[in-house]
């Protein structure tokens, strides 16, 4: 059998995502960002192997920027493409694994956007349009939170009546989770471990970031819950508060429950601590050069994770190691190292030159010897949904 191309789709609200990934090749055939669509200065980036391009759109929807990317695809994979996976972002207690997309399926994901109003929306716009243009492929949703319905009831669980739970889905999900299973099996092949007997902390530190106790394949817990706002200080979102500020900020400064969501999602994390910047590059700069705000925004940043992962290793039987990812795990050393400076009960320690080296997609163990082991491993969230893809349409075969 020739080896076979999916294409993997990740709308947002005004965007595409997209990328063909050949079974057989590390490097995508063709990858590109169709954004600020619905709007005048709508444009298409792509890169075919090391060539960039860019197309003006002019106002088009996602309907009209699939038509414009749709045959650049089909060109790069010189007409075969086996199927198209679709990332979505909630999935609700319903799905726990990749499923293949039908009417059904897509009226389940269109009940799940209750609890993902600005995500799952999108993602079925990707969805539909894919599926009008493409009617005779095998397409197929994959989903954050799917790997996380292994999780016990005492770590998915709120302490709410139950009612919020059996009849309004008031639960904890996780997000995120292509990408902490992609890590954790990448690991484990890594250290020859076999991943039915292997036991993971993880962070996944990109603009969105969380933390997952992957323990023999499956996620124990992990620190988003019934939305991506709960856990880690994040670009923008706060992580964790005390529930009673939504009270106390609606009392005192009389804001109304859209504002305090706005603020806490949108104005908070790094971006509200440091006053600066959402981008942990700019605060690091801006640290080094004595900016005392963006100092205490990669402080808390890095004591709040360390108590995530403190927490996560409730959850494990042993440690075979901690992995970071996502673009501030896979590049920031000094992130790194600060928050394993604040886990001293663990006994990690990092050799200082394997921590520097290890950037820019270089993976590798940067634990001191004779000490824990620490593994940087890029993510691949693409590749992980096209392995999810065939993997369901071999199942079906
Ligand atoms: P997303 O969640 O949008 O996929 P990424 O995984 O790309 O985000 O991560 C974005 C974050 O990674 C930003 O905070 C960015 O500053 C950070 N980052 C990227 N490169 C570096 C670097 N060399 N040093 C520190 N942080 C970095």
């Amino acid at each position: 059998m020739s080896s076979r191309n999916v294409l993997v789709i990740n709308c947002g609200s005004s965007s595409i995502k997209f990328a063909l990934v050949n079974e057989d090749n590390d490097e995508f055939l063709i990858q590109g960002l169709a954004e600020r669509l619905g709007s005048s200065e709508a444009v298409l980036n792509w890169q075919l192997g090391d060539e960039k391009h860019v197309a003006q759109l002019h106002g088009a929807d996602h309907k009209a920027a699939f038509e414009r990317l749709l045959p650049l695809v089909q060109k790069a994979s010189h007409g075969k493409l086996t199927s198209i996976g679709h990332r979505v972002v909630h999935g609700g207690a319903h799905f726990t694994a990749a499923s293949a997309l039908n009417r059904e399926v897509i009226d389940v994901i269109r009940s799940a956007a209750v609890l993902a109003p600005l995500h799952n929306p999108a993602g079925l716009i990707g969805i539909e349009a894919a599926m009008t243009l493409y009617p005779d492929l095998t397409q197929v949703a994959v989903f954050d939170t799917a790997f996380h319905q292994t999780m016990p009831a005492h770590a998915y669980r709120y302490a709410v009546p139950e009612h919020l739970y059996t009849d309004h889905h008031v639960r904890r999900y996780g997000f995120h989770g292509t990408s902490h299973m992609f890590v954790s099996r990448r690991a484990a092949a890594m250290t020859g471990l076999p991943v039915e007997d292997s036991s993971w902390l993880v962070a996944h530190l990109g603009n969105g970031c969380s933390t997952c106790a992957v323990v023999n394949g499956e996620s124990l817990d992990t620190s988003m819950g019934l939305t991506p706002l709960e856990g880690l200080v994040m670009g923008t979102r706060s992580g964790d508060v005390d529930p009673s500020l939504h009270n106390y900020l609606s009392r005192t400064l009389g804001w109304d429950i859209q504002r305090i969501e706005s603020v806490l999602t949108k104005e908070s994390g790094l971006l509200g601590l440091s006053g600066l910047s959402n981008d942990m590059r700019t605060l690091i700069e801006a640290s080094q050069k004595g900016d005392e705000r963006a100092t205490l925004a990669i402080e808390v940043f890095c004591y709040r994770l360390a108590k995530s992962l403190a927490g996560m290793a409730c959850a494990l039987p042993k440690l075979d190691g901690l992995i970071f990812t996502g673009g501030i795990g896979e590049n920031a050393s000094l992130v790194r190292s600060k928050t394993l400076e604040h886990m001293r009960l663990f006994n990690f320690k990092l050799d200082e030159e394997a921590n520097l080296k290890c950037t820019r997609g270089v993976a590798g163990n940067i634990s001191a010897e004779n000490h824990p082991r620490v593994l940087v491993i890029p993510t691949n969230e693409e590749r992980q949904i096209a392995v999810e893809t065939l993997a369901l349409i071999d199942a079906k075969a």
